[in-house]
């Protein structure tokens, strides 16, 4: 396979031009990382996590992290995700700098915009499917009820869990509490989901179910992905695979295999 993976040049680290500058985006650009850097801790303490990590994703790409354990990869998605404040660098979504805006309106764009799944799904156990994918869009109050619920049933349907709404989040398979987590995650429709080891706790039939269907909800809603995996042939199923190493982006590599294929 490795064959199949047509290298586009990697910027250096530090360097704020794109991987990807010289392609078009069919559908816009979506998000650019600049020179986005972590430490944690100080002095002899402290980690360098992210080492400034530039690059550039199109609205519907569907891409993937990977690397090895502790080389930067869950750092990276926090940071895309506006979880948590770099400490160099930045991210633009849709050409807006987020180091830029208010905390508000930072938190307004990570609501519309990005939505997070985890190696756990983080459900309510003692609350209905219906429930855990809604309560956000409840809690936050912008949409009429009849809205969320509609909106609640389609996402569901798009995760092949029709039906399953009333029953409780305690009685659903491991995998099937995985996609309602990614059910949960899609209800704002955000233009990005950022996935860190999302299938990490799921067998091989479950983790082929949730990557192809992520690849169709990519297709059909021009949602862009970014999966973290350590798995390179998870990351192969993938377009893209962005890869770092001690805190470097060192390869951005794009998959030809797939689109070869079809
Ligand atoms: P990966 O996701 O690739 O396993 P991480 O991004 O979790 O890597 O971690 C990168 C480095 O930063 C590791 O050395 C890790 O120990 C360190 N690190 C991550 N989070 C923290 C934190 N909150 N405080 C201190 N060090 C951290």
């Amino acid at each position: 396979m490795a064959d199949a993976l047509e290298t586009i040049p990697s910027s250096a680290p530090g360097n704020a031009s794109a991987p990807n500058d010289s392609r078009t985006c069919d559908f816009g650009m979506l998000l650019s990382a600049k020179n986005l850097a972590k430490t944690y801790g100080e002095g002899d303490a402290a980690t360098h996590a992210l080492r400034g990590v530039t690059f550039d994703l199109c609205n519907g790409e569907f891409a993937s992290i990977i690397g090895q354990s502790g080389s930067g990869k869950s750092t990276l998605l926090n940071l895309l995700g506006l979880l948590d404040t770099p400490t160099a660098g930045t991210a633009l979504y849709n050409g807006i700098d987020s180091a830029t805006i208010t905390k508000p309106a930072r938190a307004i764009m990570r609501n519309e915009m990005i939505g997070f799944v985890f190696q756990f799904h983080y459900l309510l156990p003692e609350f209905s499917v219906y429930e855990n994918v809604a309560m956000p869009a409840l809690i936050a109050g912008t949409l009429p009820a009849e809205e969320i619920r509609s909106r609640a049933e389609e996402t569901l349907g798009m995760l092949g869990l029709d039906g399953m709404s009333g029953k409780n989040a305690n009685a659903l398979s491991g995998g099937q509490k995985q996609r309602v987590a990614i059910a949960r995650a899609l209800m704002n429709r955000p233009a990005i989901l950022l996935a860190d080891e999302p299938t990490g706790n799921l067998d091989t039939l479950n983790t082929n179910l949730v990557y192809d269907l992520f690849r169709e909800i990519s297709r059909e809603t021009r949602t862009a992905f970014l999966i973290v995996t350590h798995d390179r042939s998870i990351a192969e199923r993938t377009d893209r695979i962005l890869e770092i190493t001690d805190g470097n982006l060192v390869a951005d590599v794009r998959n030809s295999y797939l689109a070869d294929a079809q």
